[in-house]
């Protein structure tokens, strides 16, 4: 089966042990112990269109790394990142940003998302506008609103990048 190594990336607290139990065991649990260093975790997308499935090695990080994760041994071989942020927390977003730019300088040309996760909290409401502007400037396609509480855009983000990971292999 083809194999593919994603890094998942973003500040502490923004979801990404969260988004990956969604993807793995579609289950939410308001309390995870937070990652330290590294914690990896296998998963394998069916594409909708039949194509052959994928084994994704999923690298979910310690935020505390920033955007030095790019100078440790983590990173080698990475094919994909997803890179996440908590729409409540614009510090967040900001980050997110820094680490897509990071993540585009060390690996170009590879394939990225960008999630705005946390879309369900009544505070996401009014980041409206700033996710349009982000759309824009990293690109419509990269850039998708999640939430790991109620599931809406995990599944569909993870076959979106496996099926542009296969594209540019
Ligand atoms: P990580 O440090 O990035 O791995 O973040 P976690 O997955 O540990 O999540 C941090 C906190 O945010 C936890 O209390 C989660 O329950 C909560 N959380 C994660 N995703 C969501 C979401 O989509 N909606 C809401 N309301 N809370 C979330």
């Amino acid at each position: 089966m083809l194999t593919a190594k994603v890094m998942l990336l973003g500040d502490m607290g923004v979801g990404k042990t969260s988004i990956l139990y969604r993807l793995i065991y579609n289950r939410f649990e308001g309390q995870y112990k937070s990652t330290l260093g590294v914690e990896i975790l296998s998963h394998d997308v069916v594409p909708a269109d039949g194509s052959d499935p994928m084994r994704l090695v999923l690298w979910d990080t310690d935020g505390d790394f920033g955007t030095q994760i790019f100078d440790t041994v983590y990173v080698t071989g990475a094919s994909a990142a997803i890179i996440v942020s908590d729409v409540t927390r614009p510090q967040t977003v900001t980050r997110m940003v820094e680490l897509v730019r990071g993540f585009e300088e060390r690996f170009p040309g590879r394939p990225y998302r960008a999630l705005l996760n946390k879309i369900d909290l009544p505070e996401a409401v009014g980041s409206a506008g700033a996710i349009a502007e982000l759309a824009k400037s990293l690109g419509k396609s990269s850039v998708k609103s999640v939430s790991a509480k109620t599931g809406v855009g995990i599944a569909e983000s993870f076959v979106e990048l496996a099926q542009t990971i296969r594209r540019r292999q």
